[in-house]
């Protein structure tokens, strides 16, 4: 039966498939992976379920964050085929940043009106480098996970911004110490197919890409009650079964613990000087359709699409059901896509406003996981009471 006979037989509620998406009818997998494959007659009745489940979920609002990105090190000892951002020590661009640095952007960032300091790295240089484990000396810390959690410390003291980690795979432990300087983290699981890792493949000669790995860090973090961010990547080599395995995956952690505060789509961009520089993108049609039966499989969750992925055409992400666009940074550029500079937070307003949203700046941490960090006691709480307004979104918002 394909997406179209679904939605125009009527069952025996004599309500239509479509009318049940719209009422918040559960999607089984077989339904999604339907959707995922729906003719483009078909995608406008799709877009429009996945659209009516996102305005009961959050009515009328959109949501960013103000950030600075802050590369820690771009030194990893993964090598994943679509990475720009990573370096070999020694290499052009290779580079580890000094604390120094780290504040010197946070503190540009706070005048800016940003709330959040995304501190973005490879995953464990140390383990594959000797020139990381000297610089790690140089600083003073025994790995690059120490040299983090001293960063976002500072952050968090020194200035106004809010921590949000992405340092790839976590123990119990690490989750523990990062969560006491950071009110959320987040690792993408990116996909559940394991054929990626083998040879000539996406995540061939990427240690850290293993699903069952990365499953298992989101599920700590899950059972620690962090609020996480994590998400797919499509275009990379898997099929839209594997996408819905993907978002199924993310589901049932999230069901189990209630603590993921966002899910991404993310569309791989081809770019030169990666391995898959000549590999194709994956289309807007592929993209719109990820994100709608994301949206109806989490209708409560926040789903988020990279604006700056999807330009000129982003504001189509809005009709398939996000209701957040994750980091914009007025300073710094996106280091891992650097050829997709952000829109100007202006143009994203208005593009947003002209569909009939109101833009709303959010903290590193979603307004209803807020009360899971500020019941805690100490500076992390204490700095996140103090950057929220009283609905839970960034109280110092400037004009954007
Ligand atoms: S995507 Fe992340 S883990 Fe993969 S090579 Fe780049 S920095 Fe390393």
């Amino acid at each position: 039966m394909t997406v179209k006979e679904a939605i125009t037989t009527t069952p025996a509620s004599s309500a239509t498939f479509l009318d049940e998406l719209r009422h918040g009818m559960p999607v089984s997998r077989e339904e999604a992976c339907r959707l995922l494959h729906c003719t483009d007659d078909e995608l406008p009745a799709l877009l429009a379920a996945a659209l009516a489940a996102k305005q009961r979920f959050k009515p009328g609002v959109i949501t960013y964050s103000r950030k600075v990105f802050i590369p820690l090190t771009n030194l990893c000892r993964d090598y994943c085929g679509y990475c720009i951002f990573r370096r070999d020590p020694g290499e052009p661009g290779a580079h580890t940043m000094t604390p120094d640095q780290v504040l010197e952007v946070a503190r540009a960032g706070e005048k800016m009106g940003c709330t959040e300091a995304l501190f973005s790295l490879g995953d464990k240089p140390e383990l594959a480098f000797p020139e990381m484990r000297a610089t790690l000396r140089y600083l003073g810390y025994n790995s690059t996970l120490h040299y983090l959690e001293s960063m976002c410390e500072r952050v968090l003291r020194e200035t106004t911004l809010l921590p949000h980690p992405n340092p790839g795979l976590l123990s119990a432990e690490w989750i523990t110490r990062l969560a006491a300087v950071s009110p959320s983290m987040g690792l993408m699981l990116e996909t559940t197919n394991i054929s990626l890792l083998g040879s000539g493949r996406a995540h061939d000669n990427a240690p850290d890409k293993v699903p069952a790995k990365r499953l298992r860090t989101i599920e700590e973090a899950g059972k620690q009650s962090v609020p996480f961010t994590t998400g797919l990547l499509i275009g990379i080599g898997e099929t839209p079964e594997d996408r819905l395995d993907t978002l199924l995956a993310i589901r049932e952690l999230h069901r189990r613990y209630g603590h993921i505060q966002e899910v991404i789509v993310q569309n791989f961009r081809a770019k030169p000087g990666i391995p898959m520089q000549d590999w194709p993108e994956p289309t807007r049609g592929e993209m719109l359709r990820t994100v709608a039966v994301a949206r109806l499989l989490m209708p409560e969750v926040n789903i988020q699409a990279p604006p700056n992925l999807s330009a000129p055409y982003y504001g189509e992400l809005l009709d398939a059901g996000i209701n957040d666009w994750g980091g914009v940074s007025p300073l710094t550029p996106d280091f891992i896509n650097p050829e997709k500079p952000w829109p100007h937070l202006q143009h994203l307003q208005s593009r947003t406003e002209s569909r009939g949203y109101i833009l709303r700046q959010r903290l590193a941490v979603y307004p209803e996981f807020l009360a899971a960090v500020t019941a805690r006691p100490g500076l992390l709480s204490e700095k996140v009471r103090a950057a929220a307004d009283r609905e839970g979104y960034a109280g110092r918002t400037k004009a954007a």
